[in-house]
């Protein structure tokens, strides 16, 4: 009998190598905008327009008024693990930014097509160039690919087009714009609730109208109930939780319990922990009425060092020192803010 022989071992081509590790973290366009989002939101900016066609598959754009990125940065600022956030490997612990290694643009430049226009307030014009695969190129074929000054505000525009060009079969997974674009507006929600001094919006190319737009000086509760439908104002309670032995401290605004909606929304930053929301979720199960449930968002902040940042950023969930000290701690205040809620109105009620 004939052994079949082993094909010999061949290392992939480098652009499949990057493509397929973009596709690993790049699963849809609501992916790309996040990490658009976090970046202009670590530039500092106060403003963030959005605008969408396709559900993000054939442009997505983010127009920001933050600190823009230099004109001496832009030749790398596509390129795996170039970024202005990190430095040591020991600076890990102590990040505040969102970002911090550098991969995001990289991945999107090798399965879409980007352009980048920014303007820093030390320039008096802007520079825009374009992308593929890390490396600057030329707008039109034959061009010289340096970024060539244009007018502009201070601040950083990125276009993304062409989304998942190159990956046949994600393209042909994400079938339907209005759930991507459904997606998006999820994100940009979650992103608006927790950043409130800064204004978000967002529109489909070729509508006047944006189909969310929130002030730069609203409130949070106020931006909950603009986003997440206006029968929720009102019915607010302030979340506020910390402890110093496990390093942590949260705040937000949960529902009460004589108030429902048909589903749970859970917004958690840092980012998800799915413990978290089990046990949220789950202090109310014993409140609501069967099939009905909460809005719930916090803000939880971490001791840095006591964050694994050094995750892969495919998952979803991060992992904290104390995860399960934490999750007690947090549902022990709800309950008692919950209470606390119950008690007031009963004293309402009889007064
Ligand atoms: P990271 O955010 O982890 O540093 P990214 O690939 O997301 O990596 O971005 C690389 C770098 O590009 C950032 O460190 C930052 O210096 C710059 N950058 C990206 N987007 C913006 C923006 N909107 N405004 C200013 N700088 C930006
Ligand atoms: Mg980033």
């Amino acid at each position: 009998p004939s052994v079949v022989k082993p094909k010999p071992i061949r290392r992939l081509d480098e652009t499949v190598v990057n493509r397929i590790a973009a596709g690993e973290i790049i699963l849809r366009p609501a992916n790309a905008l996040k990490e658009l989002l976090e970046n202009s939101l670590d530039a500092g900016t106060k403003t963030i327009q959005i605008l969408v066609k396709d559900g993000g598959l054939k442009l997505l754009q983010i127009q920001d008024s933050g600190h823009g990125i230099r004109k001496d940065d832009l030749a790398i600022v596509c390129e795996r693990f170039t970024t202005s956030k990190l430095r040591t490997f020991e600076d890990l612990s102590s990040i505040q930014t969102f970002g911090f290694r550098g991969e995001a643009l990289a991945s999107i430049s090798h399965i879409a097509h980007i352009t980048i226009t920014s303007r820093t307030a030390d320039s008096n014009c802007a520079f825009r160039a374009c992308y593929a695969d890390g490396k600057l190129i030329p707008a039109k074929p034959g061009a010289n690919p340096d970024p060539k000054p244009c007018a502009g505000n201070v601040g950083t525009q990125i276009t993304v087009e062409d989304l998942f060009f190159n990956v046949p079969f994600r393209r042909q997974a994400l079938r339907n714009p209005n759930d991507e674009y459904n997606r998006i507006l999820d994100v940009v929600s979650k992103y608006a609730v927790h950043n409130s001094g800064v204004g978000f919006s967002c529109r489909k190319q070729g509508s006047a109208a944006a189909d969310l737009h929130t002030a730069s000086n609203a409130a949070p509760v106020d931006i909950i109930s603009q986003l997440y439908g206006s029968t929720i104002k009102g019915q607010l309670l302030k979340l506020i939780c910390q402890d110093q032995n496990l390093g942590f401290s949260a705040k937000g605004y949960v529902t009460h319990a004589n108030f429902s909606l048909k589903r749970f929304t859970f917004i958690l930053f840092i980012n998800n922990s799915l413990a978290l929301k089990k046990a949220v979720e789950g202090v109310y199960t014993t409140m609501l009425p069967k099939g009905s449930h909460p809005f719930a968002y916090l803000a939880l902040t971490i001791n840095p060092e006591n964050v694994d940042v050094n995750v892969h950023p495919t998952k979803r969930e991060v992992h904290f020192l104390h995860e399960e000290d934490i999750t007690a701690a947090v549902v022990e205040a709800l309950q008692a803010t919950l209470a606390n809620c119950n008690e007031s109105r009963t004293y309402q009620v009889q007064s």
